[in-house]
């Protein structure tokens, strides 16, 4: 019997942590990300796995990862986590063109992809705290989709306090009341009259203030807690298995829209466990510090610029670290040399890179705003399939590597509902796909938040006045 699979810093100076301590601490102490010890084999169990439910399939893959969390509950969790889901099937795959395939991730509570991993680490938390007598404070930045699926994931709960930032003014006014509409007394927006930078670099200075960061049990939410990444894999083998069913080809690729990197790196790892995918194709907008990369092994940091898919406008996407670790053998000194090279000079060159040939798994495309457009009308018109301004960047990208031969797999990340003016502007009018009784319920919801200036001392006070 080998012991159970810890977490590892990829920065190498914090003790080896269980999945249940992992899950609270979300980012390692010193600045890395927890990664597994050891990456679990799928391969033994890929017939097994075949012909699962998506709640089961999503059973046996945590599972892997997550041996000192009691079995029984985590299989209720999930079922649980998944009936909040529209439909019979969580994850509807379906024939877009060619050998290209959707999958429909945007069927959860918030309808985008985040729900999968927001549903489940919510769960997670009230199950742990409530094992321990313990209480969480958790404090997210967002630029959108990220604060609405963290929200819905807690909302409610008693051992669990959420104070989500974003800058005011500046996100759509669909996404503001998807937030703002949430009532629950532990469920507090902060309007910050600042930038979304402004909101993050106050996330980073309560969570570097350590003192505060320990009284109050600060956690995180976004993709650099690990749960996050393992709720993702899940659905490139649920998808994978229905594509090859339908086909008969033995691999398949995806395609898939990134911003933090956090999805792909779930593909990346589903990969890595066994999965048969061919290759993973990487699709950026203007902001494309991560197609640069994979075209040049030079990550260089840009200005982030606002486009028609704004959850993937980052420039510095933290879950690459993981993904870097991983190509540099799992060095952490090399890790952390890279990570402090880039953000003293916003460079940092892969050793040995040649152009045009970085990686054998994953390739890039970006796509700008007159090919999102494009993507989305030539889509509605040809196949009456409305794509979201995120997934048409996947769709464009997949066609740059469509091979002829190999099924991809686009995932479709978001409803085209939660992005009306994208789509007015590409089709030159309004269309029954681009509504979701959803969102039009919430056109007279009343709202809360609070608006407050870009001050750390008044965030500070704010959160300690109402934490749990
Ligand atoms: C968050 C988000 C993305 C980007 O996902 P990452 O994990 O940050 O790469 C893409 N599309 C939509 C709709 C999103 O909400």
């Amino acid at each position: 019997m080998t012991s159970p699979l810890r977490y590892l810093s990829t920065r190498g100076a914090q003790a080896p942590l269980p999945f249940q301590d992992a899950v609270l601490c979300g980012l390692a102490d010193d600045g890395g990300l927890l990664v597994p010890e050891t990456l679990p084999d799928a391969r033994p169990y890929l017939d097994d796995w075949k012909g699962l439910s998506y709640a089961d399939l999503a059973f046996a893959v945590m599972r892997l990862f997550a041996p000192d969390f009691p079995a029984h509950r985590l299989r209720a969790l999930l079922s649980d986590a998944y009936a909040s889901f529209e439909g019979d099937d969580p994850a509807p795959v379906r024939p877009l063109e060619g050998d290209l395939w959707l999958l429909e991730l945007f069927h959860g509570p918030t309808l985008a992809f985040k729900d999968f991993a927001l549903q489940v680490l919510g769960r997670l938390f009230a199950e742990i705290l409530s094992a321990r007598g313990e209480k969480l404070n958790i404090v997210a930045a967002t630029s959108g989709d990220t604060g609405s699926a963290a929200i819905c994931g807690v909302r409610g709960q008693e051992r669990v306090g959420i104070f989500v930032m974003h800058p005011h003014g500046r996100v759509s006014p669909l996404q503001e009341r998807q937030m703002t509409s949430v009532l629950d007394g532990n469920v507090f927006n902060i309007a910050l009259e600042g930038s979304f930078d402004d909101c993050q670099n106050l996330m980073k200075k309560l969570f570097g203030d350590l003192p505060f960061k320990r009284e109050y049990r600060l956690g995180a939410v976004n993709s650099v807690n690990w749960a996050r990444i393992a709720s993702q894999i899940v659905y490139y083998f649920y998808a994978a298995f229905r594509v090859m069913e339908e086909t008969g080809k033995d691999e398949v690729q995806f395609a898939v829209p990134t911003g933090n990197f956090g999805d792909i790196l779930a593909g990346w790892y589903a990969k890595r466990m066994g999965l048969p995918v061919r290759r993973l194709v990487l699709a950026t907008n203007e902001n494309d510090i991560l197609a640069r990369f994979f075209h040049t092994g030079r990550y260089v940091k840009g200005e982030v610029v606002r486009s028609l898919s704004p959850s993937m406008d980052i420039q510095v996407a933290s879950n690459f670290e993981r993904w870097l670790f991983e190509r540099l053998g799992r060095d952490p000194l090399a890790t952390a040399a890279a990570f402090e090279t880039f953000a003293a000079t916003g460079e940092y060159v892969l050793p040995g890179a040649v152009k045009g040939a970085i990686d054998r798994e994953i390739v890039a495309a970006a796509c700008d705003r007159q090919r999102t457009l494009a993507t989305i009308a030539k889509h509605y018109r040809a196949q009456g399939i409305l794509l979201d301004p995120h997934t048409a960047a996947g769709v464009f990208a997949a066609k740059q590597y469509d091979t002829g031969s190999t099924p991809t797999i686009c995932l479709a990340t978001a409803h085209p509902a939660k992005f009306p003016a994208a789509i007015r502007e590409a089709l030159g009018e309004d269309v029954p796909e681009a509504h979701h009784p959803v969102l039009d319920a919430l056109a007279d919801a009343p709202t809360r938040m609070a608006v407050l200036p870009n001050d750390c001392e008044t965030v500070r006070a704010f959160v300690a006045e109402h934490a749990k």
